[in-house]
């Protein structure tokens, strides 16, 4: 069985950790460093990537965790996927691993939340998305491959290997095809390690 944490400072880390389980695997709430041991991968929550990263440098698990994320695989929803970007326009990255330049709060005030059918790359129908104060990912590395678009072109998912970014939130829905997704990029990464 895969054990796979999902970071657990602040956010909606227990809705992943349902899904998990929902799916066979053994979800574990991280909140120290040592938890980060026998994980085959890591999911980075929804909620404030600025509430999280200071969560992180204050009870040391910012150094671990960067260090997780090098190598492992990892998927950063919404603000998951702020911490992970190299780039954030006009402020500093923080886990700044995966090559990709994020926006945060990206649709303003009047639509703030939202949700739509997206096309995802390798998935035969819509998946429905919800966006919450979303980042977009304005742009993506040459080593990046882009999974899904809004209509009007902007990417609000993508992998870099063992890095998964969506600017949405696949645990509030009943669609789990992402992270049924997730968790065999995980599988993968057992078998060859
Ligand atoms: N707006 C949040 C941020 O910038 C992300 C919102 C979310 O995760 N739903 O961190």
């Amino acid at each position: 069985m895969l054990k796979i944490g999902v970071l657990a400072l602040q956010g909606d880390f227990a809705e992943h950790a349902a899904v998990l389980r929902e799916i066979g695997a053994q979800p574990l709430e991280v909140r120290k460093a040592e938890q980060l041991a026998d994980l085959h991968g890591l999911i980075i929550p929804g909620g404030e990537s600025t509430t999280i990263s200071r969560v992180a440098r204050a009870s040391g698990l910012f150094e671990p965790l960067r260090q997780f994320v090098a190598h492992k695989p990892t998927w950063g929803t919404c603000a998951g996927a702020i911490l992970l970007a190299k780039r954030i326009t006009g402020e500093a990255a923080h886990l700044a691993v995966m090559d990709i330049t994020v926006t945060r709060n990206a649709f303003g005030r009047q639509i703030d939340s939202f949700s739509t059918d997206l096309t995802v790359e390798g998935f035969e129908t819509p998946l429905r998305a919800v966006f919450i104060r979303a980042p977009i990912i304005e742009s993506v590395g040459a080593d990046v491959r882009v999974l899904a678009r809004l209509p009007d072109g902007q990417i609000v998912a993508a992998q870099q290997g063992h890095l998964l970014a969506t600017a949405f939130h696949p645990e509030l829905t009943s669609d789990r095809r992402l992270h049924t997704y997730f968790l065999d990029m995980c599988h993968q990464q057992r078998v060859i390690a």
